[in-house]
């Protein structure tokens, strides 16, 4: 207990009025007990706070009768004025014992004896220290019973609110599966969802170990997340990852796992939430399944095989593919006469032939719609291995198939496209095949072909060509050169044969090889071919009446297959002839050798009366077609145009004796026919002076002239001349 200052048995002698004297006692107190009281009074209102208490002290020192029971509530005064401090209880008794009875002692009305006024303020103090301990048990007890009455009131407000929280928990996550691990994988809780989600035995999911799950389809990512997460590095992942349940069928679940940490921060569980995808896999599988299948044969379609081609085309440097597109010979015909039903058990039975040949790793088979199917290869031998596929496909499509009691032949055309890896992309790899294709099949089909790259580039322009071709004829882009056909025994000019060019906006003058076999497909041959005859008529024309020296110039005119079936032919000839005032025995037709062979009557019709006319006819590239000579007798030609193989033969020294005797014995036979001999190719004079001791007529080539523009015949006229 400390007694402040000024504890000499005598209180300061001005202070003679006993209010002032009240005061002093009441700034002492003060002094003595404000350190440890927690009011929050500042120091003089809490001086201010105590001269009340002090007064009553002195009042009942002073009171007659004596009663120090009031005494009391001054202790439990200064509890309500928070001096609770044990602190304060004994200041204030200290205080009230040294200054109580010498500052209020003397209340200026009756003064106290000393001795009476000792045990009054004895029992003064007894009586305030049981009022403030009396009120300060209240106190707390009022203070203890608050903070139960809050507590319980605070345990059910959380109560309520955990179990909201549970609540909303177990709504969000009821058919979640949940389970938590240590860092070292061993399996602590589980709920029963996961449990029934892994085939239903507790013990086969905790007997593992987290990380001992895996599984051959996990992601590339899963374990490194998993090893990130255990180390603290990472809070949370999600994969997509498969397990096997306690039967060994795979269970497949996107799955979250979250660090949880101690109160220091510390890793120390994981805890997984596992959704069963299994179903929805399942069903996307099936849905990719349908959208990558043909729905028929089963195959992979078309947009399978461009993933596996486009993934094969993008492989690194060292790996090659090989394609196989087929399209089967005739399949039209067999769905018209057939039917459809038919039709599809036979793309049925090619599937599974085709699929028998293409059973190595790396090898797929598809379909790609209608009767067209593809074959791809895939690795370092495909250049080898690509024409073998092909010749298996062929071979396997060789045995007959039995359908609706009769046994069909199938057979098919195979474009095959080979290269390395990296160069040209799935849609140009694919082209480059369909247009291989087309080749195998115009080759006569049941075959395959190899593509090149510039037989490509023709067949891509050979579609462009075919477009304008229409509009071509009618802009005018279509011209004529003549090439002069010679007599062989005294060189002289005997006409000249009309050979049609196309003077393209793009790609330039193009020869007829280019175009003449697109005309004759797409049927324009026709109109063409009539302009060239009208035109080729018209030049004739000029010649004869330009040049009545030397003979009349003939015309020879080429006329396709397709205009020699061509209802109109004679009609349109003759009022060409008539037209132009060109006598009939100065055109000559040529029909190439092909077209010929195996004609019946019907086709020989409309030459025969052009014959009969005087037109002649002449059998183009003779030689190239196997015809029977005996069967010339029948044609009505009147001349032979030997190709260009023949005079090949005698370009080199000494000339095949062969060849010639061949020539020879043709010539020979011809004449005794009554036919003409013209030869074409004519490159050097050896070749001529041959030609001519065979006994040929005429002959063509560029030994005399090049095809060119008409007037150039005149200067070829002139030179014969000379
Ligand atoms: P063709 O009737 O056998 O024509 C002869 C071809 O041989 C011409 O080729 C000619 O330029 C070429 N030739 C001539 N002399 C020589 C020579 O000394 N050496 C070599 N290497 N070649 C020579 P072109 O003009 O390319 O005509 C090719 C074919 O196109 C013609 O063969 C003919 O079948 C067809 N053709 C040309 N014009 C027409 C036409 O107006 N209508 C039809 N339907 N076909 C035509
Ligand atoms: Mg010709
Ligand atoms: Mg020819």
């Amino acid at each position: 207990m400390s007694i402040p200052a000024q504890s000499s048995g005598t209180p300061d002698t001005e202070l003679d009025d006993p209010e002032d004297r009240l005061r002093r006692f009441a700034t002492i107190w003060s002094r003595a007990i404000f350190p440890s009281t927690a009011t929050s009074l500042t120091r003089a209102e809490f001086e201010q706070h105590l001269l009340p208490l002090a007064r009553g002290l002195s009042d009942i020192l002073h009171a007659r009768p004596f009663d120090a029971a009031p005494a009391a509530e001054v202790g439990a005064a200064l509890v309500a004025a928070h001096c609770t401090d044990p602190d304060a209880l004994s200041s204030t008794l200290g205080v009230v014992d040294s200054y109580l009875v010498l500052y209020c002692g003397s209340n200026g009305v009756t003064p106290l004896p000393t001795e009476d006024s000792r045990a009054r303020c004895a029992r003064i103090q007894h009586a305030l220290a049981s009022g403030f301990t009396r009120a300060l048990r209240e106190r707390t007890l009022s203070e203890q019973e608050a903070i139960a009455r809050s507590a319980l009131t605070a345990r059910s407000d959380a109560e309520r609110a955990l179990h909201a929280t549970e609540a909303r928990f177990r709504a969000v996550f009821k058919d979640a599966a949940i389970g938590i691990a240590d860092l070292d994988g061993n399996v602590l809780e589980v709920n029963d969802t996961l449990t029934r989600m892994f085939g239903g035995l507790e013990h086969h999911v905790r007997s593992h170990k987290v990380n001992e799950w895996v599984h051959p389809e996990d992601s590339p990512y899963v374990w490194k997340y998993y090893e990130e997460l255990v180390r603290g590095e990472r809070e949370h992942y999600r994969v997509e990852k498969p397990y096997y349940r306690n039967d060994g069928t795979v269970l497949w679940t996107n799955l979250t796992v979250s660090l949880l940490r101690d109160a220091e921060g510390k890793p120390q569980y994981q805890l997984a939430l596992m959704e069963d995808t299994t179903e929805r896999r399942l069903l996307n599988l099936r849905l990719r399944y349908e959208a990558t299948h043909d729905a028929l044969t089963g195959l992979p379609n078309r947009t399978l095989f461009f993933e596996r081609l486009e993934k094969a085309l993008a492989a690194d440097d060292s790996s090659r593919f090989g394609l196989c597109y087929l399209d089967l010979d005739g399949f039209k015909a067999i769905n018209d006469s057939l039917g459809h039903a038919s039709g599809d058990r036979l793309l049925v039975e090619v599937a599974d032939r085709l699929q028998s040949c293409a059973t190595a790793p790396g090898e797929m088979v598809a379909r790609l719609g209608g009767d067209e199917f593809v074959a791809l290869t895939t690795g370092p031998d495909t250049e080898t291995e690509v024409a073998e596929l092909a010749c298996r496909i062929l071979g396997v499509l060789g045995t007959p198939v039995r359908l609706d009691g009769r046994e069909l032949t199938v057979r098919g055309s195979i474009g095959v496209v080979e290269g390395p890896a990296g160069e040209r992309n799935a849609a140009e790899v694919l082209r480059s095949a369909d247009i291989t294709m087309y080749r195998a099949k115009s080759a006569g089909g049941n075959r395959f072909e190899l593509a090149d790259d510039e037989a490509d580039a023709r067949a891509i322009t050979r579609h462009g060509l075919t477009t304008a071709l229409p509009a071509a004829l009618e802009r005018g882009e279509f011209f004529i050169e003549y090439q002069p056909l010679v007599h062989l025994d005294d060189g002289t000019v005997h006409g000249a044969e009309a050979l049609v060019r196309w003077c393209h906006p793009q790609h330039g003058v193009l020869g007829p090889d280019r175009f003449i076999p697109l005309a004759e497909h797409t049927g324009l041959i026709v109109p063409l071919g009539r302009w060239v005859l009208e035109e080729s008529v018209r030049q004739a024309n000029f010649w004869q009446e330009r040049h009545t020296d030397g003979g009349p110039l003939r015309i020879n005119v080429n006329l396709s297959p397709t205009q020699l079936h061509h209802p109109r032919l004679v009609a349109e000839t003759v009022d060409v002839l008539e037209r132009s005032g060109l006598e009939p025995g100065a055109l000559c037709l040529e029909v190439t050798e092909s077209a010929l062979i195996g004609a019946d009557e019907d086709l020989l019709k409309p030459l025969r009366q052009l014959a009969e006319m005087g037109v002649d006819i002449a059998l183009d590239d003779f030689g190239t077609g196997y015809s029977n000579l005996a069967n010339l007798r029948r044609l009505p030609v009147s001349v032979l145009k030997l190709d260009r193989s023949f005079t090949l033969g005698m370009q080199q020294h000494p000339a095949d004796p062969v060849d010639l005797k061949i020539v020879e014995g043709i010539v020979s036979l011809a004449h005794s026919l009554d036919l003409a001999v013209t030869v074409e190719g004519v490159e050097t004079g050896a070749q001529a002076e041959q030609l001519r001791k065979l006994g040929c007529d005429t002959a063509q080539g560029w030994y005399y002239a090049r095809p060119g523009a008409p007037d150039r015949i005149h200067s070829l006229l002139l030179a014969d001349a000379v």
